[in-house]
Parts: C-alpha cells; sequence; structure tokens
C-alpha cells in the first residue's frame, strides 16, 4: 500500500476532500461546509470518476457515498480504494443501513455519516479523521512493543517481523491503545470512549469490526485476547 504524502494548494490550508456523491443537493451543500471550514472540494458523481480524482489529486480525504449510480457503489470503491491507498475514508450511509456501515468499516472506512446528517456535523467528522490520520499525539517515547508488534505513534508506523503494516486511523488508533496499557481488560464501550471519543454514537460492534480486522491484519504477531462477557485485552 502506498502512502503518497498529500497535495497541499495554496488557498486550501486543510487540504483537499474529494466528494463522491450523486445526489446533487447533498454534493452542493457539502461542499459549501468543507469549502467555509478550509477544504479545496472536489466532487465526483459517480465512483470511477472518484477513483480517477483520488489518482490525480492525492486528497487528504475521501467522502464516498454509498449508493452510486453506474457499475461500482461505494462499497465496491472503497475496495478499490485500499489496494492503492491509506486515504482517510468517510462513508456516507442511509439511515437503519447497519449492514453497509459495518462492511464499510471492514473495508477499511475509516468512519461514517447517516443521512440525513448535519453539515456541521459533517465537518466536525471529516476533522476528527483528519487529526486522527495525521498529527502525531506526542513527540516523545512513541514506540510500544506488544507481542510481536512493534507501534510507532509518531510515524504512525505498524511493524511485525514479516514487514510494515498498513492500518486505517482507527485501527491505528484502537491498537496504539491497547499497546499503550498493556495487560489490562477493557469493555467495548472503555474501547469507544477512548479511540471514537464520548461524541462517538455508533454501537460496540464497531469495536468487535476493528478487532477483527487488527486480528487478520496482524495476525499471530498480536497477543489480543477476547475476554468473554468482558471485552479486550492485549499484553
Ligand atoms: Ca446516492
Amino acid at each position: 500500500m502506498t502512502s503518497m504524502p498529500p497535495r497541499h494548494e495554496p488557498g486550501s490550508p486543510h487540504g483537499t476532500v474529494v466528494v463522491v456523491e450523486d445526489d446533487r443537493n447533498i454534493a452542493e451543500l457539502v461542499d459549501l461546509y468543507l469549502r467555509k471550514a478550509g477544504f479545496r472540494v472536489l466532487q465526483a458523481g459517480d465512483a470511477a470518476r472518484g477513483l480517477e480524482l483520488v489518482a490525480q489529486e492525492r486528497p487528504s480525504l475521501v467522502l464516498l457515498d454509498i449508493g452510486l449510480p453506474g457499475p461500482m457503489d461505494g462499497l465496491e470503491a472503497c475496495r478499490e480504494l485500499r489496494k492503492s491507498s491509506d486515504v482517510p475514508v468517510v462513508m456516507i450511509t442511509a439511515r437503519g443501513d447497519e449492514v453497509d456501515r459495518i462492511l464499510g468499516l471492514e473495508l477499511g472506512a475509516d468512519d461514517y455519516v447517516t443521512k440525513p446528517f448535519s453539515p456541521r456535523e459533517l465537518v466536525a467528522r471529516v476533522r476528527a479523521v483528519l487529526r486522527r490520520s495525521g498529527s502525531p499525539r506526542r513527540s516523545a517515547d512513541t514506540q510500544s512493543v506488544v507481542g510481536d508488534v512493534t507501534v510507532d505513534t509518531l510515524r504512525r508506523e505498524v511493524t511485525i517481523p514479516s514487514g510494515n503494516i498498513a492500518l486505517t486511523a482507527r485501527e491505528f488508533d484502537l491498537l496504539a491503545h491497547f499497546a499503550e496499557n498493556p495487560g489490562i481488560v477493557f469493555t467495548r464501550q472503555q474501547l469507544l470512549d477512548a479511540v471514537w471519543g464520548t461524541g462517538w454514537y455508533g454501537d460496540e460492534r464497531t469495536v468487535d469490526v476493528h478487532v477483527r480486522q487488527l486480528r487478520r491484519k496482524l495476525g499471530d504477531a498480536l497477543p489480543l485476547a477476547t475476554v468473554w462477557g468482558v471485552g479486550y485485552r492485549c499484553d
């Protein structure tokens, strides 16, 4: 997986967001609010154009609607995107479509917003994802080791004996939280509060989805145990 640095254009202090959304009204509203918040915005009406824009423009973030016209929907676009890019992705999902949300996270999306959302909520989500994916949390003592996994929170790099492993922003934050607190049993709610933030309204299965991804990507190198009836522990 490549991690080309996002391109920063003059006049867009927060970088570029590619918005892949076929509903013109929603796209225009999102465009307006993101611009007001200091982002450069590029719109795509279908997945193919969206992927093209991501490849050309190397945005800081992609907003991806799930229901898109044409042969590729947003979930497939996310899967496709993850083959070549670790750009943060926020999915736009329809209310009540929990399967889509969980699938989106499994395919490597970092977060989601549910229609109808307020533009303010959307901007807050975008900022939170960028904050997590971009800025190191501290400068000293940036490496922790759990099992055979080395977590570098400054470089946001994860290494196992076979090499570097690419994680989404949220997967990384969850892993870093375990690595910084070895041996402690966390409930799913505690993990949501610590990693997703107390303003997060998602449900606890989100944690399970991310744990499953960490186990899949890190395999036996990660000593992450399920504590039945309680939650998870890493040591
Ligand atoms: Ca749509």
